[in-house]
């Protein structure tokens, strides 16, 4: 008999659970879009979102899902013909990649592996052999939601000028931004995007773009730029402008409502706790791997993400795991994507996410992994629990 009455549970990376405040702040009539309170919500969003990239730079709200970003990034900044660099680790850079191709961008891949960090040193290698800097921009992802790696944002910068080459950094902050650090004018990031239904705990449907003066100096002369994405028209000062028509109010007013709670919590302290419940999946995860049947994706431990865990499952089928908690357990876990479709499955711990949740979510895949019968290491929910209590009681 299941035991899934009761509220279902997301627990996949993207979208992420979004807090009642924030969809109560979305449950309202719509407004003259000339009303001060949606102009005072838009200027109030896109100045909040500074501080959430840590940029002094300018910000675009896009009313588009990430891939929506991507393409406002690339159109903006690029020309038809332009060559760019894509550092691979996992899917989402090689996404990203793929829609330059379209647009008519000479797209290069550096080859990385799924299951470890984009490597810098080979950054620099690739970028010293084009000294005529023919390489426009080099596009990675800081976390990747497929393998669940983390990439080291500075590292790679340094590894750019290491090889002293003039390529743009963009960098796919989506599923690390207000979950881990992120510095934009700090690291020296150009362009980064990011987007409402991960760690900003927003529903999906809006994007979100900072783009420092080096960036907006590219845009000036980018052949690619369309109406829609265009940053030239955003910057204007009348309202509809900055979305190129009618403004979505009430996704504003929810994106109010959610920057809000972060700034309440403090990015940092937000930090802190996705670094925190991190850590307790990955005790549990460490456990249950002893079993042989199931395994980190991400080699090495540095660099396992804060957002999300993906899980290898060599031993059995994770669609049995992921079908049993989902119907017997109502908590939903992501599924293996891209090269690892059908081979793993993945934990989120990202957004609005707090002890008793990924505490719950560790405890149905337990369940699952007994009840099925799985070979798995006794004691995980145990271990996340050691876990979390050495965050209040660190020892010494
Ligand atoms: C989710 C995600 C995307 C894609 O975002 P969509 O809103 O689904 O278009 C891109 N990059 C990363 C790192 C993501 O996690």
């Amino acid at each position: 008999m299941p035991l899934a009455r009761g509220r279902e549970f997301l627990s996949i990376p993207g979208p992420t659970n979004v807090p009642e405040t924030v969809l109560q702040a979305m449950h309202r009539p719509a407004v003259d879009i000339y009303a001060d309170d949606l102009l005072d919500t838009t200027r109030q969003c896109l100045q909040d979102l500074k501080p959430v990239f840590r940029t002094a730079g300018s910000t675009y709200i896009y009313i588009a899902n990430g891939h929506g970003a991507w393409e406002a990034v690339l159109t903006n900044t690029l020309s038809r013909g332009d060559r760019v660099l894509v550092l691979e680790s996992g899917r989402f850079a090689r996404g990203w990649g793929d829609q330059g191709e379209m647009l008519g961008l000479a797209v290069e891949v550096l080859p990385g592996g799924w299951r470890r960090a984009v490597d810098p040193a080979a950054v620099t290698a690739r970028l010293r052999a084009d000294p005529e800097g023919t390489i426009k921009a080099v596009l990675v992802v800081q976390i990747d939601t497929a393998s669940g790696v983390v990439n080291d944002i500075p590292a790679i910068r340094a590894a750019i000028d290491a090889a002293g080459h003039p390529a743009l950094l963009m960098v796919d902050g989506i599923a690390s931004i207000g979950c881990m650090p992120f510095e934009m004018d700090l690291w020296g990031v150009d362009v980064a995007v990011t987007c409402s239904q991960k760690g900003l705990m927003m529903t999906p449907g809006l994007s979100f773009v900072a783009a420092t003066d080096r960036a907006r100096a590219a845009h000036r002369t980018a052949g690619l730029r369309t109406a829609y994405w265009d940053w030239t028209a955003r910057d204007m000062p009348e309202n509809y402008r900055k979305f190129c028509g009618t403004a979505p109010e009430h996704m504003l007013f929810g994106l109010r409502t959610a920057l809000g709670l972060l700034f309440e919590e403090g990015l940092e302290r937000a930090w802190a706790r996705h670094a925190a419940l991190a850590r307790a999946v990955q005790a549990a995860v460490a456990v249950w791997s002893e079993g042989g049947a199931l395994d980190f994706n991400i080699v090495a431990p540095a660099e396992r993400s804060a957002a999300v865990t993906t899980i290898l499952t060599p031993g059995f089928d994770p669609e049995r795991l992921r079908s049993f908690t989902r119907e017997n357990c109502g908590v939903v876990l992501g599924s293996g994507i891209g090269d690892l479709t059908g081979q793993a499955f993945r934990i989120a711990h990202m957004g609005y996410a707090n002890a008793p949740m990924v505490l719950g979510t560790l405890g149905a895949a337990e369940v699952a992994l007994r009840a099925l019968g799985l070979p798995h290491g006794e004691g995980g929910v145990q271990a996340a629990v050691a876990a979390l209590a050495g965050h209040f009681a660190p020892e010494g």
